[in-house]
């Protein structure tokens, strides 16, 4: 079986206790490669690299057009690798060949959008109202960041952490999810050659608890950007805050996708397929709740059932595939436990409701109708292809609804009234409104979730500020030096 070890202050080694642990490839069931099995040491190592590389190393002293000259070339390698990396995220976490072919692209494409930042981040000369002092600001580093991501899609998360991380003049060392490595590992492999210092970019595979939790509790970690669950965000929250670290917490979804009886009816049952069918479910942007006005509610789930019924389910690799397997064991058994929950509160079964005969961890495309928002399985993530239709009566009631939760990030309105668009997306509490689209994504916009969703944003602009820091320096050059008992602030 094919064996990843892992990148520390560039050199590839294996943990410093020796393990190993299997990665399994979610469609045929199969272990097919293993990965090493770090330690506490081995983040401790990989922190105190990306340290000496920010202080003592060529990369703290580069000129910021260098630093994006080598992240463009990384890009670019990304780009030229795109399809065998796509080939291992399908094999190792079970999302669509078709999909991750474009992602990779994608991913290509926000490397260069950051690296194009890297020499356009600017201090300033703010007007100091006395005489004799000019005051100027920079906008510095913010030290060493520890990128740790899940499982559902482990490059596109890497990428978007570590880009901006990077055109800010910052080292990362990358955890990624115990169940999905070896994507990381082997784009990890195009960091030399891209021209990045030792100890720029370091990845530490093993256990949550284990190097998860040392890097986020390593005293020259400056910044822990987290992706994945509100335990795991809560657990990182906590560690981060004995020595006020900065954080971004990027975290669980229970979105909701209203249509009103005004849409355009087959735009909103393909918005509402994307919403829960795509990725299996296991996106954290995954339209789970469906609110359909009650005066079009028969008629769109008559037509919402003959669009899932033709869902094409099987082999990721293909890329005629529509639906494929829940990436992980327990992750497969938490959404049959969901279908058995909704079951026991009520909910009626449209669609569905058990395991899938096409493979091991193939969870049948769900629908359930009838469901009270009060309900578990309305109020609680499951992360993989279950629907919960709820029906709502007025503009207020969706309002309602939809806010009814303690996540907040993303949304879906389906409507033609322009003065239902603007009052919605002024009305939901969720980091992103989409407006007869669901799931359109760009790293030019930021992302980020409302209360249980998490704390701060990626991409766009303002992600690069979340890697920096502000200094203000004074220089004295002819005012009087003052009575040092008293603060002069005026
Ligand atoms: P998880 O919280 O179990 O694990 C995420 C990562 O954190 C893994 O690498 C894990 O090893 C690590 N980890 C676990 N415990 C830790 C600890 N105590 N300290 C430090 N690190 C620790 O999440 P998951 O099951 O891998 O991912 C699914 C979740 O991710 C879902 O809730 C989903 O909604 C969320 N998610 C959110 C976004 C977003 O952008 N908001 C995107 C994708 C996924």
């Amino acid at each position: 079986m094919q064996h990843y070890q892992m990148l520390i202050d560039g050199q590839w080694v294996d943990g410093s206790g020796g393990d190993r642990f299997e990665t399994m490839n979610p469609f045929t069931a199969k272990s097919w490669a293993t990965i090493a099995k770090g330690t506490a040491d081995d983040a401790g190592r990989a922190v105190e690299a990306a340290h000496k590389a920010l202080k003592t190393g060529p990369w703290g002293k580069m000129s910021a057009s260098a630093r994006g000259a080598i992240m463009r070339k990384f890009a670019d390698l990304l780009a030229e690798h795109g399809q065998s990396l796509a080939e291992t995220e399908t094999r190792d976490n079970g999302k669509l060949i078709a999909e991750m072919s474009l992602q990779l692209r994608y991913v290509s494409q926000i490397v260069h959008y950051f690296a194009g930042m890297a020499d356009k981040i600017e201090g300033s000369v703010p007007p100091i109202e006395r005489p004799g002092y000019f005051n100027y600001t920079r906008r510095e580093p913010i030290g060493v960041v520890a990128a740790i991501t899940p499982w559902n899609s482990p490059l596109l998360l890497a990428i978007s952490k570590i880009s901006p991380a990077l055109a800010a003049g910052c080292t990362v060392v990358i955890k990624p999810s115990e169940f999905t490595s070896a994507s990381t590992l082997e784009m990890a492999r195009l960091v030399k050659e891209a021209g990045f210092p030792d100890g720029v970019i370091n990845v530490v595979t093993g256990f949550g608890q284990d190097v998860g939790a040392a890097l986020t509790a390593h005293p020259k970690v400056a910044k822990v950007s987290f992706t994945g669950s509100d335990y795991g965000g809560r657990a990182v929250y906590q560690a981060a805050a004995r020595d006020f670290k900065s954080v971004t917490l990027e975290l669980g979804g229970k979105s909701p996708n209203i249509v009103f009886d005004d849409a355009v009816i087959e735009d909103a049952v393909k918005g509402a397929i994307s919403g829960i069918f795509a990725a299996s479910g296991q996106t954290c942007i995954a339209g789970s709740r469906l609110l359909v006005q009650e005066s079009i509610h028969d008629q769109f789930v008559e037509k919402l059932l003959a669009m899932a019924r033709t869902a094409r389910i099987g082999d990721p690799s293909k890329m005629d595939t529509e639906v494929g397997p829940v990436t992980t064991p327990p992750q497969y058994q938490k959404v049959l436990g969901y279908i058995d929950v909704a079951k026991n509160e009520g909910a009626e079964l449209l669609l569905g409701g058990g395991p899938s005969d096409f493979g091991e961890y193939f969870v049948q495309p769900t629908i359930f109708s009838g469901v009270n928002n009060k309900m578990r399985i309305a109020q609680e993530e499951v992360f993989g292809p279950v629907l919960s239709i709820i029906k709502f009566k007025d503009e207020a009631e969706a309002i309602e609804i939809a806010n009814d939760t303690i996540y907040g990030l993303a949304s879906g309105v389906w409507t033609q009234s322009i003065k239902r668009m603007f009052t919605m997306a002024n009305a939901i509490e969720a980091g992103t409104v989409w407006v007869n689209t669901y799931r359109a994504a760009s790293y030019t916009t930021p992302f980020g979730g409302y209360k249980h969703s998490g704390i701060g944003i990626e991409n766009g602009l303002p992600a690069i500020q979340t890697f920096l820091k502000s200094k203000s320096v004074w220089i004295n050059f002819g005012a009087d030096v003052p009575n040092p008992f008293v603060m002069r602030l005026s």
